[in-house]
């Protein structure tokens, strides 16, 4: 199945407290951006590549990337919400796309099994996300902050992206999130909202998303580990 991936990269990233997006600050010499379009431009599993960037950043992007990356079918405004800008990307795709995927422009660290498992799986089941399990203790705070209760985690995953969902299963779900005005956190929180089972592949812990300015400093250790050849995912 023909794969079309959205990267949503429209945020102005005020976590991070630069005066640049997160997405455009560097790695090793290149924009974060360029790092993840890299992996993707590489990867076999993924045929075109629709970007979602602020209004202003479009002809830039577009000047800047379009000739190092052959995949970029379009480069696109994005919206207010990280899920707008996924719509519009949505709305730019190719129309030969039969699966969509998404994926952050600020996760660099992914890599193409992860890539091709998660495809894999959505092609066998009509969606799929990545993710972890997780290994820290989860604890319940109460209105003082303090401890209310430990919720178990053996059944809970810290969710990821790749997501990848079937072209008509995604278009559903957004025109049911637009009509109802749902806002989610990832696109399978709407697909959830069909009642459709998402299937879960595994993720990595080092496919960070880069937030918070730590993250820089996790990022620059991530990949100086991956350029020694030491690529093994940590789990
Ligand atoms: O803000 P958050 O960390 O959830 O952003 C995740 C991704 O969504 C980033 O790649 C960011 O650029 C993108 N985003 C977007 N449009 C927005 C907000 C965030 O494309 N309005």
């Amino acid at each position: 199945m023909k794969v079309g991936l959205i990267i949503p990269a429209g945020g102005q990233g005020k976590r991070m407290g630069h005066d640049r997006p997160k997405q455009y600050l560097e790695l090793k010499g290149q924009p974060i951006l360029w790092h993840t379009l890299k992996v993707f431009q590489e990867s076999a599993s993924i045929d075109s590549i629709v970007l979602a960037v602020s209004q202003n950043d479009v002809a830039e992007i577009r000047e800047q990337y379009q000739n190092d990356f052959a995949k970029i079918h379009q480069v696109t405004a994005g919206g207010k919400e990280r899920q707008d800008s996924v719509y519009n990307g949505f709305l730019a795709l190719s129309p030969d796309v039969e699966l969509v995927m998404v994926h952050d422009a600020v996760r660099p660290f992914v890599d193409a099994t992860m890539i091709a498992e998660v495809v894999k799986s959505a092609e066998r089941t009509g969606g799929a996300i990545v993710a972890i399990p997780l290994s820290d203790t989860l604890k319940r705070a109460d209105a003082e902050g303090k401890v209310a209760e430990t919720i178990p985690r053996d059944k809970l995953w810290r969710v990821q992206t790749p997501q990848v969902f079937r072209r008509d299963i995604f278009a559903e779900a957004y025109e049911k999130a637009i009509a109802d005005g749902f806002y989610g956190t990832d696109e399978a929180s709407l697909v959830e909202r069909l009642g459709i089972k998402i299937a879960i592949a595994q993720g990595s812990a080092f496919n960070i998303k880069i937030t918070h300015p730590e993250d820089l400093i996790l990022g620059q250790a991530i990949l100086q580990h991956s350029l020694s050849g030491n690529d093994q995912a940590v789990q």
